[in-house]
């Protein structure tokens, strides 16, 4: 069978999960998990999330795609690297989580096999899923070849509500501008959701439109000097600490994130 990352034919396949399995460990339904369709129609449920045997050889699976999801899963589930947790000033519930030593190019290369399993798959939940065959062949080349994939970014959100302990399955999302005056258009993207965690990604060439970005100043941090953070893992951002924001469900955060930057004449560019 012909492995659809490295092309090249294998005997055996490997199971490999469409979202890390480790993103569910933590749900206590018995190792099964729920899943919803955007609609909010119920699909499935689902023995530990989903996986394909019809993907990838056992050489891409642990070599590519596992060192990625063990690296996801140190930062977004288990929060390692967590450095400074601020209140959002201005929004209620609302934290602002600081990581530290992020390695940016290795969580965009996880995000961008996630999308490039989900569009390969031919699983139920996933087979009407398509990136487009530009980005399904330019991601594939850059996973192999240890390509930096710098067309893809994130804003992450923690969500803390017990509504939110739940699989949705992925979808396809045009991401508004939050401010016209910085970006013209709006980008395509997706959004992917794993217990307790959202994330909209952007798969474009253009800039993810709701990056954001602070300079906090000492009073508010633990450390003594200011700190420059930001939602972005674009190249263009390595200098900021990597900023997920943790709220109890995601309405409404991004409107009060703009609000608080305009009172502060907070910087967006
Ligand atoms: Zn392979």
């Amino acid at each position: 069978m012909k492995c659809l990352l490295c092309t090249n034919d294998k005997e055996k396949m490997a199971k490999a999960h469409i979202f890390p399995i480790g993103f569910f460990n933590n749900i206590e339904t018995k190792g099964r998990s729920e899943t919803y369709r955007s609609s909010g129609e119920r699909g499935r449920r689902l023995q530990k999330a989903i996986y394909d045997e019809n993907i990838v050889c056992h050489d891409c699976e642990h070599g590519i795609l596992e060192p990625l999801d063990d690296y996801a899963i140190k930062i977004l589930r288990d929060k390692q690297g967590l450095f400074d947790q601020v209140l959002h000033p201005g929004a209620k519930d609302t934290k602002l989580l600081v990581f530290d030593n992020i390695d940016k190019t290795k969580l965009r290369r996880f995000f961008a096999s996630v999308l490039w399993r989900i569009s390969v798959s031919k699983q139920l939940e996933l087979r009407s899923l398509s990136v487009g065959s530009f980005y399904e062949q330019k991601i594939r080349d850059e996973l192999c070849n240890g390509g930096a994939v710098e067309y893809i970014d994130v804003f992450v959100f923690f969500l803390t509500s017990p509504m939110h302990n739940a699989f949705f399955v992925p979808c396809r999302k045009k991401i508004k501008p939050m401010d016209t005056k910085r970006d013209g258009q709006s980008v395509n993207g997706w959004v992917l959701q794993f217990p307790n965690i959202c994330i909209t990604l952007s798969l474009d060439k253009r800039r993810h439109p709701n990056r954001v970005f602070f300079n906090l100043s000492p009073e508010l941090t633990e450390s003594h000097t200011e700190l420059l953070i930001s939602t972005s893992i674009h190249p263009e951002n390595e200098s900021y600490k990597f900023m997920v924001v943790e709220a109890k469900n995601d309405k409404g955060i991004i409107e009060q994130i703009m609000a608080t930057l305009k009172k502060s004449n907070g910087n967006l560019a």
